[in-house]
């Protein structure tokens, strides 16, 4: 159940493929990004120029390869897909840029792991279309220029923060996708539920949407486990009993937390009395890094309730103290 798309199986991945949205309008949320995102490649549409290029960032699993390939299709281009940490040196990614054709997409996923290297080579290319390739090696190395196609990079990125700053501004379109609400995420269940040929009660799509941590990509996982629990113990419908029964069954949090949000909410009350207790001693005793804590925990810790963020560091709220089943000092007191 974790968001990780990599440890899926074959046929897992198929159906995550067959959910994801082809165009813009089946595209649900993420409104302001989209609208801006739709001027942008209709404009490039209409001068016959490629878009510019585009930095997609926010927690995993709300849609930023999904929305890259929209964009793509949405230009009547190719996309080609590739990630930082594969592209170990300029050769790698001079095969990718010479392969594209004019208004072509190269999405990078991770692009905050670029190594220096292949990140120095790809400020021409975004800039000029242009790479410079050594040939030879020894006393007949010389460098040759290379004219590419005008392109479009998309960069995605859970860690906004790490991206040097000469890579973030050759980026001319930058955009943050935020958590979704439960009521976006009930539509997206529907959707999906749907294209899987299951029904669903609205009130079922309700209980998996607001136990979905914000993200498409869970409830599309919940939405497929419940399923089986539907086929199973039911007639195959997914009513709000089948959709408690298989949630909980499967150890999901009330109220759609993970395990390391619980992590971080218990090192708050039970070791710090409940805030203020600073960043990077919350990420030691977690064992987390505080970067990947401030950029994908605690947004949405912080838009759900459970914790306030004031210039001594983070505290926890009463909403907190009630999902860990904890009497508030508050409380105690009264
Ligand atoms: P990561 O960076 O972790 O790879 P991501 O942000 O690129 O995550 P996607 O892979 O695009 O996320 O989306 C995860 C899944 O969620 C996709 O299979 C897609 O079907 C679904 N999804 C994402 N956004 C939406 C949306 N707005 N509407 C419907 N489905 C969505």
């Amino acid at each position: 159940l974790s968001g990780d798309s990599n440890k899926l199986s074959t046929t897992e991945k198929e159906v995550e493929r067959a959910l994801r949205p082809l165009s813009f309008e089946d595209f649900t949320g993420q409104f302001k990004v989209v609208e801006n995102l739709k001027i942008f490649v209709a404009a490039a549409s209409k001068r016959g120029e490629a878009l510019d290029h585009v930095l997609l960032h926010g927690p995993p699993g709300l849609g930023k390869t999904t929305l890259s390939h929209i964009v793509a299709n949405e230009l009547a281009a190719n996309i080609k897909v590739t990630s930082g940490p594969v592209l170990d040196k300029p050769s790698d990614l001079a095969g990718l840029l010479t392969n594209l054709d004019e208004r072509d997409v190269l999405f990078i996923d991770e692009i905050h792991r670029l190594n220096p290297i292949v990140e120095e080579y790809l400020y021409s290319a975004m800039e000029d279309y242009k790479i410079d390739i050594v040939l030879d090696a020894g006393p007949n190395a010389r460098t040759v220029q290379i004219s590419l196609n005008p392109f479009t990079l998309i960069g995605a990125t859970t860690r906004a923060g790490l991206l040097t700053s000469p890579l973030r501004a050759r980026f001319g379109i930058n955009a943050r996708l935020e958590y979704y609400d439960a009521q976006l995420l009930t539509s997206i269940v529907q959707r999906s539920s749907a294209i899987l040929d299951t029904p669903i009660d609205d009130e079922a799509a309700y209980e998996i949407a607001r136990r979905s941590r914000g993200t498409p990509r869970i409830a599309n996982n919940l939405l497929r486990r419940t399923r089986d629990f539907a086929q199973i113990k039911g007639d195959g419908r997914i009513t709000v009993a089948i959709a408690k029964m298989g949630l909980d069954a499967l150890d999901v949090d009330q109220n759609g937390l993970d395990e390391m949000d619980n992590r971080i909410l218990n090192t708050i009350i039970s070791k710090f009395k409940g805030g203020p207790v600073g960043l990077s001693t919350i990420a030691t005793a977690c064992g987390e890094e505080a970067e990947t804590i401030e950029e994908v925990y605690e947004p949405f810790l912080i838009q759900e309730g459970y914790i306030k963020r004031t210039s001594r560091g983070r505290e926890a709220t009463e909403q907190a103290y009630k999902h860990l089943g904890v009497v508030s000092p508050h409380r105690a007191g009264q």
